[in-house]
């Protein structure tokens, strides 16, 4: 099955293979074609250039793409996008004043949402978490990071593992998955943190690693959550399993959980709302990746991600969702690019970048989508007409999204 298509108005994150991420400087640079063509052969970019090279290919299917942009779809590096039931009586609460960390005292947060899911069959689960991939996917998310940390029990973790492998399997974007059982401390362990850390360590991480049910671990290493000491016990333990870290760091307090994650190889440190100077140094020369999650700053009110102190230090940056019950009930990439240049100050270019090619790369997939490479999966967006790509943040809370193509089929 071969696709072409034709007149792109302009073709954008056009990159050599050997880009694996940009940084620094790099970020405001978005290198494109004008008046563009775009092969697919089955699921894969198989060639594109201007229109006036258009090799003479006997096409399956064409599409012809006059007025609009193509990029490719959107890498969301984090998500919780497997849960059960939703909480809206706490956004109710919220607005009556009380704080995120009042509503987790109160029970609420993630632990209602861990009794919720506790409760609910995998089928269930399954049914209600695929509603929203499905919703994603038409919002123009390719790829997509899924983390575990609902369950807070062994059958209850390795039931959310199982439903994003499921959603793996049947869906045709790209896919990993985190464990996170050290997410909150549920409250049959209040004042037995380490009683709990045994068990996600000695029994729900055997388990997971058993069913090769996840790609990277994650710990939210926070005050009132899990320390710095925690978190390094739940590293080391990771390691001996091949998991890689992905962390949740710095989202209310700047305590040293970037050097921690950077000392372990984390490939992502996700959050950083609070950041300070030796977080920046820490990160300089190491391979991990900053994260910043803007809808989840919008949704509590708290910091934005300094994005101009990480890319002016000449560091990378990747923007994802979030996605979540508690934090961030929204999924919506164009939402988070638009946010970024609203709120953080990075520019069209910077936040396309930080949303494809390094959304990638946080999530380990630089060799299968981020950027439009000959060899790469075919996971496009087709805009609608626009005057330029600048436009698509600027018209913020628009749907720019004409068509969106997944392994090399239009699915919306
Ligand atoms: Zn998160």
């Amino acid at each position: 099955m071969t696709t072409l298509i034709t007149n792109i108005k302009e073709l954008l994150q056009i990159r050599d293979a050997s880009v694996n991420k940009v940084s620094g400087k790099e970020m405001k640079h978005l290198p494109s074609l004008k008046n563009a063509f775009l092969v697919i052969e089955n699921d894969v970019i198989t060639d594109f250039g201007e229109m006036k090279d258009l090799p003479n290919t006997k096409a399956d299917k064409q599409i012809n793409a006059k007025g609009k942009m193509v990029l490719p779809s959107w890498c969301d590096s984090h998500t919780h996008i497997v849960y059960a039931g939703n909480r809206e009586q706490e956004f109710v609460d919220r607005i009556n004043g009380l704080s995120y960390e009042e509503i987790a005292n109160r029970g609420g947060g993630i632990l209602n949402s861990a009794k919720t899911l506790q409760n609910t069959s995998e089928d269930e689960l399954y049914k209600q978490s695929i509603i929203r991939v499905k919703e994603v996917m038409k919002l123009g998310t390719g790829a997509l990071e899924i983390k575990s940390g609902y369950g807070l029990t062994t059958e209850a973790e390795l039931k959310m593992l199982r439903v994003a492998k499921r959603i793996e399997k049947n869906f045709p974007l790209l896919v990993k998955t985190t464990f996170l059982g050290a997410h909150a401390l549920p409250s049959e362990f209040k004042n037995k943190k380490n009683e709990y850390l045994d068990l996600v360590i000695n029994d729900m991480l055997p388990k997971v690693a058993k069913e090769n049910l996840a790609d990277y671990i994650d710990v939210f290493c926070e005050k009132g959550y899990f320390s710095l000491e925690d978190t390094e016990r739940i590293l080391k333990a990771g390691k001996q399993y091949n998991l890689i870290p992905k962390i949740h760091v710095n989202q209310f307090n700047a305590f040293g959980g970037v050097a921690l994650g950077v000392k372990h190889n984390a490939l992502s440190v996700d959050h950083l709302e609070e950041l300070n100077t030796a977080d920046i140094t820490s990160l300089k020369g190491s391979n991990t990746i900053p994260v910043a999650l803007p809808s989840c700053s919008y949704f509590l009110s708290i910091p934005y991600t300094p994005a101009r102190q990480l890319i002016d230090a000449g560091l990378p940056l990747a923007l994802a969702t979030d996605y979540n019950p508690g934090s961030t009930p929204s999924g919506n990439m164009n939402f988070v690019v638009s946010t970024a240049c609203i709120k953080m100050k990075m520019t069209p270019e910077e936040a396309i970048n930080a949303a494809t090619i390094n959304g990638a790369y946080a999530m380990g997939l630089s060799n299968e989508c981020g950027s439009i490479t000959k060899g790469k999966k075919a996971n496009l967006i087709i805009t609608k007409e626009v005057p330029s790509y600048g436009f698509l943040p600027y018209a913020f809370g628009n749907n720019h999204i004409d068509s969106v193509i997944l392994a090399g089929k239009v699915i919306s």
